[in-house]
């Protein structure tokens, strides 16, 4: 069963509430107990001295006002204090237990009751304290005290810790239940709203609306993240669409002009509008060993990428590659009037020599395909820290920055009009990248319009 945020958030703050109010009860319990009956034992010292005063000013000249005393007798009865009056003579002046034995039982029943009730533990007794009558400086009698003790709550201090600990954690645990709700419902709608919004973005991406962005700004940074991340993943699956489309493109287009012409050739054959001499036959040749060249690069292109790195490797100096290389391209380059220059020590690899030069092969005959007359193309080896760099930089038509993200990716060209003088496929430099990238290593690419190109391939030394 799938819970919702919403619903997760509020019975976790719900259960939070729950384990806070319970132990902060426990704690009131112990604290308040404590604390209460550390008041209430000093209480009873003060009342019972405050007694003593009040009795004290009851005797003038030489007799005791009886009926007053009697009033505060029958008062601290209720109060659960017993007092019994002498004077100096130890002759009885007011005695509580003979004033109203059975109110005094009483009291001292329901006393025991209600301690035992809440307090089954308690081990109070009744303690009698006698306590000195003085008029001024003169002892005048005494005033015995008798009440439950250590101490003892009557029933005014029960309601007053019954209130404290009941009422008020009842209130505060139905307070920080509601106000639990509360938060958790703003809390978790925050948090699930933006989710929501996500969701429902990825889920049209899902569907191949790949130009769909979330513009969630949330200022929880795992959404941020979330929505940043399926964001970037739009992106990649848009341009992985658009390189797809144009790819099938860009392959119909290659094709389509091999085939047409083979078919326009062919046509004219049947028809007996040609004859199928030598040369037509050559010419349709031709196209068919161009449509064969390029289902071989692309089943080559395939086969490298599926290999997963498997090389042979060779430790081996690119620089003397370079070398023979250029030699091999020097006819080339003086038919057409374009110088080559190049530029390096001794470089060791450690690589498939095949496959690069494969990537040479390419690099030099793009720069060459793509330099006019009397341009130059130099190419240079440099030695960085972990790795061996090779420049190959031209002074010819340069690509331009709209077409420059894309000249890696198979089929694509340049020059829209695919003219086919310049006899490429469009495929030279994915194979380049792709065998670069089998190395762990980079090409780039920096170039302006008219001004011309530069390669640079960076390998691994080890
Ligand atoms: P092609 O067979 O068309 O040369 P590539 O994959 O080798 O295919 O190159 C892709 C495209 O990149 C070319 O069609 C061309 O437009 C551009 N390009 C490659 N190298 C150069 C260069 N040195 N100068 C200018 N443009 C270049």
């Amino acid at each position: 069963m799938k819970i919702s945020l919403r619903n997760r958030l509020t019975i976790s703050y719900i259960f939070v509430t729950i384990v806070c109010v319970f132990l902060i009860s426990i704690l009131m319990n112990v604290m308040l107990e404590k604390q209460f009956r550390m008041y209430t034992r000093q209480n009873q010292q003060r009342s019972n001295l405050e007694l003593a005063g009040l009795i004290s000013k009851q005797y003038s000249g030489g007799t005791w006002n009886r009926s007053v005393i009697d009033n505060i007798g029958v008062n601290y009865i209720e109060r659960g204090m017993f007092i019994k009056v002498s004077d100096i003579h130890n002759r009885v002046i007011w005695d509580a237990t003979v004033h109203n034995n059975g109110l005094c039982k009483k009291m001292l029943d329901d006393m025991w009751k209600n301690m035992n009730k809440y307090y089954p533990h308690w081990n109070g007794e009744y303690k009698v304290e006698s306590y000195p009558v003085y008029d001024g400086k003169t002892k005048i009698g005494t005033v015995v005290v008798g009440h439950y003790g250590p101490f003892y709550y009557n029933n005014t201090d029960l309601a007053f810790i019954y209130t404290l600990k009941n009422r008020i954690l009842i209130f505060a645990f139905i307070f920080s239940l509601l106000f639990t709700e509360i938060f958790g419902t703003i809390m978790a709608r925050m948090l699930s709203r933006p989710i929501a919004r996500v969701v429902r973005a990825a889920e049209n991406i899902s569907r191949g609306y790949f130009k769909n962005r979330i513009d969630e700004r949330s200022g929880t940074k795992e959404i941020y993240m979330l929505t940043s991340a399926i964001n970037n993943m739009a992106g990649t699956l848009e341009s992985h669409e658009i390189l797809r489309k144009r790819m099938s493109d860009d392959i119909a287009h290659e094709l389509r002009t091999p085939l047409a012409t083979l078919q326009s050739h062919m046509e004219a054959m049947i028809d007996g509008i040609w004859e199928p001499d030598k040369n037509r036959l050559k010419s349709c040749y031709e196209e068919i060993i161009r449509l064969a060249s390029l289902v071989g690069e692309l089943e080559m292109l395939g086969k490298w990428e599926n290999e997963n790195g498997r090389l042979n490797k060779i430790r081996y100096d690119l620089c003397e590659q370079i070398e023979k290389i250029v030699f091999n391209f020097q006819a080339e380059f003086k038919n057409k009037g374009v110088r080559i220059k190049f530029c390096g020590k001794r470089q060791e690899i450690f690589a498939e020599k095949d496959k690069i030069s494969q990537v040479i092969i390419n690099l030099i005959s793009n720069a060459l395909k793509y330099t006019p007359r009397d341009g130059l193309v130099t190419i240079n080896v440099e030695n960085t820290e972990s790795m061996v760099k090779m420049i190959i930089k031209d002074t010819g038509t340069g690509i331009s920055n709209e077409d420059l993200p894309f000249i890696f990716d198979r089929f694509y060209r340049a020059d829209k009009s695919r003219n086919r003088l310049t006899g490429g496929k469009g495929i030279g430099l994915a194979i380049a990248k792709t065998i670069v990238e089998l190395h762990q290593g980079k090409i780039d690419v920096k170039s302006k319009l008219n001004e011309g190109s530069e390669f640079i391939v960076s390998l691994p030394k080890v």
